[in-house]
C-alpha cells in the first residue's frame, strides 16, 4: 500500500510563487516566518504526517471509534498521535504568543493543515473543531473565558466542538431549539444536539463545547441564537477541572467514511454554560467559526485529493496490464492514454485547488495584519468572495479526483484493501458539512455577488485582465493556450456576474437554480488562474532552477486549460440559460415514471 509522501516542491513553490509567502513574513508579527523557519516546520510536519499519522489511516477506518456507555474510544493509536501532536507544538501553530502560540501565518498553518489531513482526515477534524472554537472565543469571547480556556485549548491539550445541528435544524439554523436560562453568572443548557464532530473522545482531559442556544425570551429565527460555552468538566478558579457537567454523548453515527472521528449525538440536561459576546448574536459569532472552518474544509478537498492521486500514481506504475499501443509488450497501465488522462485530472486539479486555497490564505494574512487598510479590506473582500469557492469547489472535485483514484485502481480500488476506496468515501462527508455546496453556492450568489451587484467579483476580474497583458508577452505555445483558455474562462465569469446581479431581485428562483453550476465556474476559473501564474513562474525558473518540476508544471498547467478550463463557456450557459429550466418543471413531473 503506498505511503503518504508529502508534495513539499509544489507546496512550497505555491507558497513562494504564487501565495507571497516573502511579503506575508514581512507583514507585522510574522517576522518568525523566515523562509528557513517555513521550510523547517514544513519538513518536520511532513515527517509527523508521514511517520505517525499516516500509518493510523488505513487501521483507523478498519477500527472505528466505539461508543460504550457515554465514553468514546478512539481507535488503537490515536491516543499516542494525539500526544506527539501537542508534544510537538502543532495545536499552538497559528495562534498568538498571548496564548502560548506559535504566530505563524496562515499560509504556513494550511500548509501544514493540508499534510495532517492528507495522512490521516479523521485524526485532523480534531484540531480542526478546536480552531475554530479558538478564533470564536478570540473574538468574542469575555476576558475571563479567554483566560479559562485559551491556553490550554491553543496548546491541545482541551479539545472544541462547534454544536450547531439539531434534528430539525440542519442547514436552517433558524430552526435551533435547544434552550439556555439564565442563572446568576451563568446560563443553564438543554437540548439535544445531532452529528457533533469529536464531540466525546478520549484524546485530551476536557472539551470545550460551543453550543448554539436561545434564551427565554430571544426572537424567533436566526435574530434570537446565543453562543455558549460549555465545558465537559467545569473549571474551578485555579484553572484544575472540576465536577462533570451536563452534557453527555448519547450515541455515535455509523458513517460511510471518517470512521475513526466520532460523530456524536450530545444531550445537554441543565448543563452549566457561559455566554460568548452578547445574547442574541450567537449566529454571527458562529460564522467566525464556520469561515475558518468552512476554509479548512476546502482544504480537505486539496488533501484527500493528493493522497488519492499519490496512490492511484503508485498503482498506476505497478500495475501490468494490456499491450503498448504504440506496439509491444505488456505495459505497467501507465502507459495507456487513457489512464494519463485520468492521472492528468487528478494532479491538475489538485495542483490548481492547492494554488488557490493558499493564495486565500495569504490573503487572510494580509487581511489581519497590513498596515494599509485599503490592503486589508481588499484582502477581506477577495476572502469572503472566495471562502465558498474554496470550500464547495474543492470539496466537490476532492470527491471527483477520490473516485477517479478507484477507477485507475479497477476492480482492486473497489476493494478496501488497496485504501483507494477510503478516500472516497471519506470525501464524501466534505460537500455536506460545514454547510453542504448549495448552501455555499446560495451565499456566493446571494451574499457574495448580488448583494454588492458583482463588485468584488468585478475587481478580481480586472485583476485577470491586467494578468492577461503580462501572459500576452510569453512566446512560450503553452502559455499561448492556456491564456485563450483563460480569457474565455474569465468572460465567462463576467457574463454570469452580469446575469446575476441583473435577475437576483426578479427572477429569484432562476437565478438560484445556476448557483452550483456558478459556483464550480468560479472555481475552474480561479484554479485557471491559479495554473497560469504558476506556468508562467515556472517559464521564468525553468533555466534557473529544477527543470524537471518546472516543465511538468507547465505540461500540467496546459493540461488543466485544455481538459479543465475549457468547460468555463459551458458552465456560464448553464447558469444563464439551463438554470431556469429546472424551475419550470412540475414537482410532480419529477415524480413520472
Ligand atoms: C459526519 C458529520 C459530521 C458533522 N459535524 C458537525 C459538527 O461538528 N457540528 C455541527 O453542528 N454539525 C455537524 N454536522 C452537520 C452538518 O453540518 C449538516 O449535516 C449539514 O449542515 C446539512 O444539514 P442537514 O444534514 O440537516 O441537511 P438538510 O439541511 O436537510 O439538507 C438536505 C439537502 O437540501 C439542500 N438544502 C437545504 N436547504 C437548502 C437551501 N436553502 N437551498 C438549497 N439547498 C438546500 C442541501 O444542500 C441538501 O442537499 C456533521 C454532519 C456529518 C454527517
Amino acid at each position: 500500500m503506498s505511503a503518504y509522501v508529502a508534495p513539499l516542491k509544489d507546496m512550497k513553490f505555491a507558497m513562494k510563487e504564487l501565495a507571497g509567502l516573502g511579503e506575508v513574513g514581512k507583514l507585522p508579527g510574522y517576522e518568525e516566518a523566515t523562509p528557513d523557519t517555513v521550510d523547517a516546520i514544513l519538513e518536520e510536519a511532513s515527517k509527523f504526517s508521514s511517520q505517525v499519522l499516516d500509518p493510523l489511516n488505513y487501521s483507523g477506518d478498519l477500527e472505528g471509534s466505539r461508543w460504550s456507555d457515554g465514553a468514546v474510544s478512539t481507535p488503537k493509536g490515536f491516543k499516542e498521535a494525539y500526544r506527539k501532536y501537542v508534544e510537538g507544538g502543532w495545536a499552538a501553530l497559528p495562534f498568538g504568543a498571548e496564548w502560548g502560540g506559535q504566530g505563524l501565518p496562515k499560509l504556513v498553518a494550511t500548509a501544514v493543515e493540508e499534510m495532517l489531513t492528507s495522512a490521516n482526515m479523521s485524526f485532523s477534524l480534531c484540531p480542526l473543531l478546536t480552531q475554530g472554537a479558538i478564533h470564536a472565543l478570540e473574538l468574542a469571547g469575555s476576558q475571563a473565558l479567554q483566560k479559562t480556556f485559551l491556553g490550554k485549548m491553543v496548546a491541545g491539550d482541551w479539545t472544541g466542538t462547534m454544536n450547531l445541528t439539531e434534528p430539525q435544524a440542519g442547514s436552517d439554523l433558524a430552526l435551533v431549539r435547544s434552550k439556555a436560562v439564565p442563572e446568576g453568572d451563568h446560563y443553564r443548557i438543554s437540548g439535544q444536539k445531532i452529528f457533533i464532530t469529536y464531540g466525546e473522545h478520549d484524546l485530551a482531559e476536557n472539551i470545550v463545547h460551543l453550543v448554539l442556544a436561545r434564551t427565554p425570551d430571544a426572537p424567533e429565527g436566526v435574530k434570537g441564537i446565543s453562543l455558549f460555552v460549555v465545558p465537559k468538566f467545569l473549571v474551578k478558579p485555579d484553572g484544575s477541572l472540576g465536577e462533570r457537567n451536563g452534557a453527555r454523548c448519547a450515541s455515535i453515527e455509523h458513517k460511510l467514511g471518517i470512521h475513526a472521528s466520532p460523530t456524536a449525538v450530545m444531550v445537554y440536561e441543565n448543563a452549566v454554560g457561559f455566554l460568548v459576546g452578547e445574547e442574541n448574536k450567537g449566529l454571527a459569532y458562529m460564522f467566525i467559526m464556520m469561515n475558518a472552518a468552512r476554509f479548512s474544509v476546502g482544504l480537505e478537498g486539496v488533501a484527500i485529493s493528493e493522497r488519492a492521486f499519490q496512490r492511484a500514481l503508485a498503482y498506476a506504475r505497478e500495475r501490468v496490464q494490456g499491450r503498448d499501443l504504440n506496439g509491444g509488450g505488456t505495459v505497467p497501465i501507465i502507459r495507456h492514454p487513457d489512464v494519463r488522462r485520468m492521472l492528468m485530472l487528478m494532479k491538475s486539479q489538485t495542483e490548481a485547488m492547492r494554488a488557490l486555497a493558499y493564495v486565500v490564505a495569504a490573503a487572510l494574512d494580509v487581511a489581519a495584519r497590513h498596515p494599509d487598510e485599503k490592503m486589508r479590506q481588499q484582502n477581506q473582500a477577495f476572502v469572503d468572495l472566495m471562502i465558498p469557492v474554496v470550500k464547495g469547489w474543492s470539496t466537490e472535485t476532492g470527491i471527483e479526483v477520490a473516485s477517479l483514484g478507484v477507477q485507475v485502481h479497477g476492480g482492486m480500488g473497489f476493494i478496501e484493501e488497496t485504501g483507494a476506496a477510503q478516500h472516497l468515501r471519506d470525501a464524501r462527508i466534505t460537500t455536506i458539512y460545514e454547510g453542504t455546496t448549495g448552501i455555499q453556492a446560495n451565499d456566493l450568489v446571494g451574499r457574495k455577488i448580488a448583494r454588492e451587484g458583482g463588485a468584488t467579483a468585478k475587481a478580481w476580474l480586472e485583476h485577470l485582465k491586467a494578468f492577461d497583458a503580462e501572459l500576452a508577452k510569453s512566446g512560450n505555445a503553452d502559455l499561448k493556450a492556456i491564456r485563450g483558455a483563460l480569457a474565455a474562462g474569465a468572460a465567462a465569469v463576467g457574463e454570469s456576474v452580469d446575469y446575476i446581479v441583473a435577475h437576483a431581485g426578479k427572477d429569484v428562483m432562476a437565478t438560484f437554480a445556476g448557483a452550483v453550476p456558478f459556483l464550480k465556474l468560479m472555481g475552474v476559473v480561479a484554479g485557471g488562474w491559479q495554473m497560469a501564474r504558476a506556468a508562467l513562474a515556472a517559464e521564468k525558473n525553468l533555466r534557473s532552477g529544477d527543470k524537471a518540476f518546472f516543465e511538468a508544471k507547465l505540461a500540467t498547467a496546459r493540461f488543466y486549460a485544455d481538459q479543465v478550463l475549457v468547460q468555463a463557456p459551458a458552465l456560464r450557459d448553464t447558469v444563464v440559460k439551463g438554470a431556469s429550466a429546472v424551475m419550470t418543471i412540475p414537482d410532480d413531473a419529477m415524480l413520472a415514471a
